[in-house]
Parts: structure tokens; sequence; C-alpha cells
């Protein structure tokens, strides 16, 4: 049988890796997949992403940069000593790879690559190291300079290509089906599953009727529904004719239950296993859920004895891998559901949310730490707004307006106008925040020398997959904060290729477009120095908090800024 060659592979890397044009790098990408045989399509789509499995999977490598340093050095039979030197000045394994390891004797071909990098994901226990050092030199030795390369990026989760989900995505459709309405049914079906190796199966396999198919699976967990804002509580009545359902806005964390035949999976925002933080949410769970097989979603938030929410932040306390048992009732939460995407084994996803409701308050016992979330439906604003001034009393940060309507679906990963959040922070002029993402930062001076005076924050553009700059950030943090800054955001030797970074503003230490924070903002001007939006940025940024359930994908995007924008300008 046939095979891709690894070779190929690495060729097609360092194509898309050298051009900056979205669109020919779709081209590019889509001539490769339509070469690949049609059972290696979801091997190839995991490691142009960069991964071995789907985002959402626990399967870890667990290789850093040093044992992949060791790697190299045995496969060239070089001196580690001098393996490192070069990488103290390179600061990327994938240069150091290249340039140490010779043309192998063997060729290598995707799939073996694939399934050594698995086999290494699973060595445990004792000597665990070295066995995954000896595994991976192996490959080094049969590599060439430019599989090298690639295969030791594709190890440390750097490969970072410029060529995202999305571009992958919208490859497929060109590629597999030629129609333009082929996109947006494979982006929803990603929504839905976000495993890039089923969809690039599907597609290649049954086509877009197939992809169209594919729905919720339990314990395969589904990208959450997000929702819009508006200016004006009025407002609310110009985007949901009709009943509109006010819910308190719990501000905790968004918890995701996934029950296969009563074996229940928590799923956070970012789609990240959290089971193992909330045994007290589970066993209430299991206690007061009257289904076997299921999809719920809603808020955990901390609260004190008496039941009394509390805030956010308190819940880190609860992200530990030891007493977790001694936590849960040091730290008691309650678990507030609002949504409900499989009941018995059927998905609901294109059933109005009435009927979600309804299933919800059929299944659920509420009994503490289990509740459904609070709320009143009323066709009148002014309900809904004496709604919002009541829950703000219970410590609710807002509400969250759902519409009833006859096409009120969830809609995975989608901000649309079915639900409209209106928190208190809104009522205030000019106290809008952000969620930006940290590409840099600028070195401090004076009482702030030794650490970061600033740092260079990002907006995400899901259009061209890029990190664009709003602002620089320096105050807000308090003396603490500040002095961890260069530990929680340390230096990467180059600019990624998904930073767009005007030339007035390049920082003196570049960071991995990885993490988010929130950010409070008093004003959005026109400038050239930022690259959001082709050139927006944001005057007086104070830092709010950290936003560790957000990927850098889930951060405020252009568009988003641009409609603040235009809405203040009217005021
Ligand atoms: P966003 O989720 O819109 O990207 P965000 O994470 O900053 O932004 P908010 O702006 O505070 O969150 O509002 C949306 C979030 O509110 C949801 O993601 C969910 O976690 C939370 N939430 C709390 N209560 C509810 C509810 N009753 N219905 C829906 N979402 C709720």
């Amino acid at each position: 049988m046939r095979h891709t060659k690894f070779s190929q592979l690495a060729q097609i890397y360092l194509e898309l890796e050298q051009i900056m044009s979205g669109n020919l790098m779709r081209k590019i990408l889509s001539e490769f997949l339509k070469t690949i045989p049609k059972n290696e399509i979801n091997i190839i789509s995991y490691m142009t992403l960069g991964r071995i499995a789907s985002k959402y999977s626990e399967v870890n490598i667990g290789m850093a940069e040093k044992m992949v340093l060791r790697s190299i050095a045995d496969a060239a039979k070089k001196h580690m000593g001098v393996i490192e030197k070069e990488f103290m000045k390179k600061g990327d394994v994938g240069l150091v790879a290249e340039q140490n390891v010779r043309h192998g004797r063997k060729t290598l071909s995707a799939k073996e690559v694939f399934e050594t990098l698995h086999k290494i994901a699973n060595v445990s226990g004792a000597g665990s190291q070295e066995k995954k050092i000896c595994l991976l030199s192996k490959l080094f030795a049969n590599a060439s300079p430019l599989e090298a390369k690639y295969l030791a990026r594709i190890v440390v989760g750097q490969l970072r290509l410029g060529a995202g989900e999305k571009t992958l995505l919208d490859s497929m459709a060109i590629a597999f089906t030629g129609s333009k309405k082929a996109k947006k049914t494979i982006e929803h079906a990603y929504n839905v599953c976000p495993d890039i190796g089923v969809i690039a199966k599907t597609v290649v396999k049954s086509g877009l009727a197939g992809v169209g198919k594919i729905d919720v699976l339990p314990g395969r967990p589904v990208q959450m529904m997000l929702a819009q804002r508006v200016e004006k509580i009025t407002d609310i009545t110009k985007k949901i004719r009709g009943d509109i359902a006010a819910e308190e806005k719990y501000d905790g964390e968004r918890v995701q239950a996934h029950s296969q035949n009563g074996k229940i999976t928590l799923f956070s925002r970012r789609l990240e296993n959290i089971t193992a933080q909330f045994p007290d949410v589970i066993a209430a769970l299991k206690k007061n859920i009257r289904s076997k097989t299921y999809i719920l979603e809603g808020e955990v938030v901390p609260v004190d004895n008496k039941g009394n929410l509390l805030p956010f932040q308190i819940l880190m306390a609860r992200k530990r891998k030891h007493e977790i048992e001694k936590y849960a009732s040091k730290v008691p939460v309650h678990f507030y559901i609002f949504d409900i995407l499989l009941a018995n084994g059927s998905s609901f996803l294109r059933q109005q949310y009435p009927k979600r409701r309804k299933m919800l308050e059929k299944i659920t016992k509420e009994c503490p730490p289990i509740f459904l979330s609070r709320r009143t439906v009323s066709k009148n604003i002014d309900d809904i707004e004496s709604f919002f001034d009541d829950v703000l009393q219970r410590g609710c940060e807002g509400i969250v307006a759902k519409s009833c309507a006859a096409d009120s679906y969830y809609t995975p990963g989608t901000r649309g106008w079915l639900w409209i959040k209106w928190k208190r922070e809104y009522q205030k002029e000019l106290a809008d925040t952000f969620d930006l993402v940290i590409v840099g930062a600028f070195a401090g001076r004076g009482k702030r020398s030794g650490s970061y005076g600033a740092l260079l924050c990002a907006v995400y553009n899901p259009d061209t997959e890029k990190f664009e700059t709003l602002c620089k950030l320096g105050s807000g943090f308090s003396d603490e904060q500040l002095a961890e800054l260069p530990k929680k955001f340390p230096a990467i030797k180059q600019q990624p290729s998904n930073v767009s970074v005007a030339k007035n503003m390049t920082p003196d230490i570049w960071v991995a477009p990885e993490q988010v924070i929130e950010v409070l903002g008093a004003e959005i001007t026109k400038s050239q120095l930022h690259t959001a939006g082709s050139g927006l940025a944001l005057r007086f940024p104070r830092f709010v908090r950290y936003r560790h359930d957000k990927s850098p994908e889930q951060a405020t995007t252009p568009k988003e800024i641009l409609k603040i924008m235009k809405a203040r300008s009217y005021k």
C-alpha cells in the first residue's frame, strides 16, 4: 500500500512556513490533501496542526526541550554540551535538529512517525525518559535535516506553520467538495466535533452529506455556544422577538458534563478534561440526573457554607492535583445547569431552547450542589429589567437573555443573537473588558527593572488566524504580579508567524501567544501603532485578571472591537 512520505509533509511545511497569504496557503494545502491516501488524511491533519490527536485528547508526548536535544545528540553522535550550546544560541529545537541530523538510510513514512510519536506518548513508569529519548533518536537517525526540523517542533508542540485549524478546514472544503457552502458545513461540524481527524476522515469518505450528519457524542466535548452583547438593556427586544427567557448569569467556570452510560466526564471551556477537579459535582450528577447518557452544560460557582455565591477567583483553589477531596469541602461549589445537548442518548442540538429547558427540568432533581439556572420568561423588557436588578442582589453578575423562538437551537462555537448577555459593568460608561492574548513584553525600567515594564496585548482575528496587537499594558498589576511576569510569560527567540505587529511596536521580548488576560479599557482609538482591525488601539488599559479558562483563539476579535467602538460613538 502507498504511504505518504514524511519528507512530503516536511516539504509542504517548508512552503507554508514561507508564505504569508492565507489564500495561497489554502491552495497549497488543498492540492496536497488531494494527493494523499484517504486512510491517512486524519494523521496528516493532526500533524499539520502540530499535534498527534484531537485538541481535547489527553495524549501527551511528554518530552521537554531538553529530552529532544538528548535525542538529537544521540542520533547525531554528538556531545550533549555542544547541542545545548547551539540551542542556547538558536532557541529553537527545530533549527538545532536541522543543523545536526544527517540524512538517514531509511525513508520515513508519515504513518511511521505518527505511530512512533504515539508510542512515545504511551511510555510510562520507570526509565520512561530514556525509552522516549531512544525512540525519538531512532526517528532522527533516519530523518533528513528538513524532516528533523519539523519532527522536533511537533514533539515540543511548536510547529506553528501559520496555517491553523480554519485554513486546514477550508483546504479540506476546497479539496474534497469544491463548493463554497462546504466551508460553513465543515466549520459547523468542527464545532460539534472538535476532532480534526474525524472531520477529515468523514469529508473524504462520505463527503459533505456525511459531514452534515456529524452530531454530538457523549465523551466528546462540543465547542460551547456564546452570547452577544448589546449597548442598552432595552436593545434586547430588538434582537429577540417574542418571549425572552432571562437567566441568572453566574460568574464561575463553564462546565460541560458528559455521561456515557453513567461514566461522567467534565470539560472546560477550553475542552480540557477537568473531571478530577470536581468529585462533588460528579457524585451529585450521578444521584440527581435521571438519565444515563446525556450532555449538560452549566456554570460551577464557588459558594460559602450558607450557599451564597462567591467571586470566581476562589475557584482557583480547586485547580489542583493533590488533596482534591479536602478542597472539595474547603471550597464548596454549586453547579447551575442551563442547557442540555443530549438526553437519553438523543441529540438536542436542533431542539428549540424551551424544549431543551423542559427536558432539563424533567431529568434534574434540584438538590445542593445541583440547581437549574434561575430565570424569568416574559415579552416585556420591564420584567427583564427588574429581574436583572434582583439577580444583582443575589451576587450574580447579570443576566443572559435567551430566545425562545422556533429557531432557538444550541449553536456550538457561535456567538449569535439567540443569547444576549447583560452585565452590571455594562451600565457604567466606558467599562468594557477585553480578553487579550499576550504576544510580547517591554523591559522594565527604574522600579520595574529586572521585570517587564509592559505587556504587548493582542486580539485574535479568526479570518486570518493571526494575533493583532491592540495595546501596551502596564497598569493594574500588584507588585507581586509584576514581579512574576517574566516567569509567567517567558521569552521566545523569534516573532511567531501568526503574530502581526507594527514596526514601531516591536517588543523587546517575544512571548508565545498562548495566554489570555482580561483588560479593562477606557477608549478605543485609531492608531498606526497597532495592527488590530488594521489600526485600532485601546487607551488606558488596566489589568483585571488572568483568563486561564480561555484559549487564545477565544480572545476578543477585531470585529467585536469595531462594534463596541461604533456603539460608543453614538452615545
Ligand atoms: P464569552 O463567553 O461571551 O466569550 P466571557 O467568558 O468573558 O465571554 P461573559 O462575557 O461573562 O463570559 O459571558 C458568557 C459566559 O457566561 C458563558 O460562557 C457562561 O460561562 C456564563 N454563564 C453564566 N450563566 C449563564 C447562563 N445562565 N447561560 C449561559 N451562560 C452563562
